[in-house]
């Protein structure tokens, strides 16, 4: 068996083009140009590099990118001051903060100052809230958002799959769980602390890694015919690998996210998507 593999590079094309559409929708109906706010403290290069690739983005559909570059030596009062200064500004539809912050900086007590209409990573505890109540509305955050809008057009039937979600963070694993858990799957949540993690990948229909550690899983901790969700996103001497033995898995799975050209395209995507719904979503629509 060869894994039908989900093209998440191709989606992510057709779904920026959905989103330029409403974009222009919304700046000839309401003149409105969406807006995102990226704040970056201080001069690390990661998020240095994370920035530029949003701008692209935003460029690619018509999102104007407004960056926020705070010292790295600012004090809390003052970054917070900035968020205070965005959450008042009409002419800014989403608001992200890039991570590493520097050490005199709190990230959760800024995340908590976010106005969460405008909190496009879906970060805030009101958003975090409501999508574990599912009551919307909500902004999710871009990757589980993107792997689900993957599943959708695959035509995945998710009632009453076994669901195993390995990896816990607040921005894949814990929402892409309860993202599956809302599409009424059974769902198992793995971590660094499980016994026998191989075991329980092998029960999993819907196996989805969220880890950090290149080619972890191999093709024998995957039931033949599973869906395979790779968010891993790791930068090794051979190049870029997901959390999976992509060749060995391939082999057993009957689908699976390529890396890369799966998941992170997507990522990019959904979070343009969701700056758009939140510029929506303050002009009423
Ligand atoms: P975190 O570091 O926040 O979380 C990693 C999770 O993996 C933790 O829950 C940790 O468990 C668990 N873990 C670590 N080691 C093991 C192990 N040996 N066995 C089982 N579980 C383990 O990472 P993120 O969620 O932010 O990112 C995970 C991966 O996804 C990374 O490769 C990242 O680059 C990638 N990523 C990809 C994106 C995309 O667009 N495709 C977007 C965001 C991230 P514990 O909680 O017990 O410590």
């Amino acid at each position: 068996m060869s894994a039908q593999l989900l093209d998440g590079s191709a989606l992510a094309k057709q779904v920026k083009a959905e989103i330029k559409q409403q974009v222009e929708t919304l700046a000839a109906g309401r003149g409105v140009t969406p807006t995102l706010a990226v704040v970056r403290i201080g001069d690390d290069e990661a998020a240095a590099g994370y920035a530029r690739a949003i701008e692209r983005n935003c460029k690619s559909v018509g999102i104007a990118f407004r960056p926020e570059t705070l010292d790295g030596d600012v004090t809390q009062a003052i970054a917070a001051a900035k968020l205070a200064t965005l959450n008042a500004d009409a002419g800014v539809h989403g608001v992200m903060i890039l991570e590493p912050v520097p050490d005199q900086i709190q990230l959760d007590r800024l995340i908590d100052l976010l106005d969460p209409a405008k909190d496009v990573d879906g970060v805030h505890p009101v958003n975090a809230g409501r999508l574990l109540a599912n009551r919307p509305p909500f902004l999710i955050p871009a990757t589980p958002a993107g792997a689900i809008r993957m599943l959708d057009e695959a035509g995945v039937v998710y009632k009453g799959k076994q669901v195993v979600m390995v990896g816990r963070s607040d921005i894949v694993g814990k929402p892409m769980a309860l993202l599956l858990l809302h599409r009424h799957c059974t769902v198992t949540m793995a971590h660094s602390r499980t016994v026998d993690l191989p075991g329980l990948c092998r029960t999993a229909d819907l196996l989805c890694l969220a880890v950090g550690r290149a080619e972890m899983v191999k093709a024998d901790w995957v039931k033949p015919g599973a869906i395979v969700i790779d968010f891993g996103t790791n930068y090794t001497d051979a190049g870029l690998k997901g959390d999976c033995d992509q060749a060995g898995v391939a082999a057993v799975a009957g689908m699976m996210t390529p890396v890369p050209g799966g998941t992170g395209p997507m990522t990019n995507a959904m979070l343009m998507a969701n700056v758009v719904e939140a510029a929506q979503r303050a002009v009423g629509e």
